[in-house]
């Protein structure tokens, strides 16, 4: 029996690991659920679920006998087996590095831990013995790509959907309303990952990722697009050979593995590829010239330092913006460009250095908004 706490309980990711453990009652136990804001969620999951420790954002009405401590004693306890790190933004660092740092196995999905502090979170795991398991379904691919590999692989492919407004005219995009830019056309997500996914910001925030949990190159990191997510990401080696993973769209399949992991189980809930239904997988080069999300994401992993921080913080702060229909959609690129344009950056910065950083971008992109966006 596997006791597994979920931060982020109540989220999109959180859900649905809920869903996936609802599966195995005999091989999964829910030990720890920790959430933010939406606490009438967490105080249903903490009846249902009956876990021994909860951390709420906000006040809970429960009866439960479970014991309220903070995300980051939840992440270290050692009756927890694996820490699913399904938080938003930069609330997972601390708990992440709280759980890297008790040795734990970490299912991890929250970008900005790596966006942000990839070097603090792969060097410490390293010290402290701890797995980082990607949730991410293109980290999940390339990870079942490499496994049993020996060698470093030549290149990652990322394959990135395009989401709703591929091919359209940049002209055109200045009248997108959220709605529009909140229906994806393969995916089910939260709504800041759906307009990271639009902008083609999330593909850039993942080359980050990969960066780190793989550690490869920017160089040696490619990003095509591929309208049919089938394919979640592809692993060239240097002898020419290139592996996939397929399945069908369904982010409880690469949660499943990161639970089971190393083994694989059969789950009736989760959908089956059936190929000559697909009939065609297409893939076209990415030209980041047409996306200049994820132009300014691939510049600042390249960059370092604070660079990943301030681009992520910018991003969040436009990104809220636009869905509260205080920005235009094009708008968004501009306020974290003109962001990053202002940073000093800071080298091999210390997690108070990158937190720094973090809500300098906030407040800076914030008054860059204001200024600027007349809409
Ligand atoms: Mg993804």
């Amino acid at each position: 029996m596997k006791r597994i706490a979920i931060l982020g309980s109540t989220g999109s990711i959180g859900q649905q690991t809920l869903d996936v453990i609802g599966a195995f009652p005999d091989r999964f136990r829910i030990a720890a659920v920790a959430g933010g804001d939406n606490s009438d969620l967490l105080a249903k999951q903490v009846a249902q679920f009956q876990p021994k420790m909860v951390y709420s954002a906000k006040a809970l009405d429960t009866h439960s006998p479970a014991e309220s401590i903070s995300m980051e004693e939840i992440a270290a306890h050692p009756d927890i087996d694996l820490v699913v790190i399904a938080t938003s933004g930069k609330a997972g660092l601390k708990p992440t590095l709280a759980a890297i740092r008790a040795g734990k196995r970490i299912a991890l999905a929250n970008k900005e831990v790596l966006v942000l502090a990839g070097e603090i979170i792969t060097s410490e795991a390293k010290q402290y013995g701890a797995q980082i398991l990607p949730i991410d379904s293109e980290h999940s691919a390339i990870w079942q790509c490499l496994h049993g590999e020996q060698s470093q692989p030549a290149r990652i492919i990322l394959t990135a959907s395009g989401g709703p407004f591929y091919g359209q005219p940049p002209e055109q995009l200045t009248k997108v309303i959220p709605e529009e830019a909140l229906s994806h056309p393969t995916w089910k997500m939260g709504k800041k990952v759906t307009i990271d996914s639009a902008t083609l910001m999330n593909k850039g925030l993942e080359a980050i990722e990969a960066h780190w949990l793989f550690s490869i190159p920017f160089d040696h990191i490619e990003i095509i697009i591929h309208r049919q997510s089938i394919v979640h990401s592809f692993v060239e080696f240097t002898d020419g050979s290139t592996k996939a993973q397929l399945s069908l769209p369904d982010m409880r399949l690469p949660i499943q593995y990161a639970l089971s992991y190393p083994e694989r189980l059969p789950n009736p809930h989760l959908p089956h590829l059936d190929l000559t239904k697909v009939k065609a997988l297409t893939f076209e080069p990415a030209d980041p010239g047409q996306f200049p999300c994820l132009k300014l994401a691939l510049q600042a992993g390249k960059d370092g330092g604070t660079y990943p921080a301030v681009l992520s913080a910018a991003d969040e702060v436009a990104v809220h913006l636009f869905l509260a229909g205080k920005a235009r959609f094009t708008d968004i690129a501009e306020v974290i460009a003109q962001t990053i344009a202002l940073h000093h950056p800071v080298a091999n910065p210390s997690l108070e250095e990158i937190l720094a950083a973090d809500a300098w971008a906030r407040q800076t992109a914030k008054d860059i908004a204001k200024r600027n966006i007349t809409c």
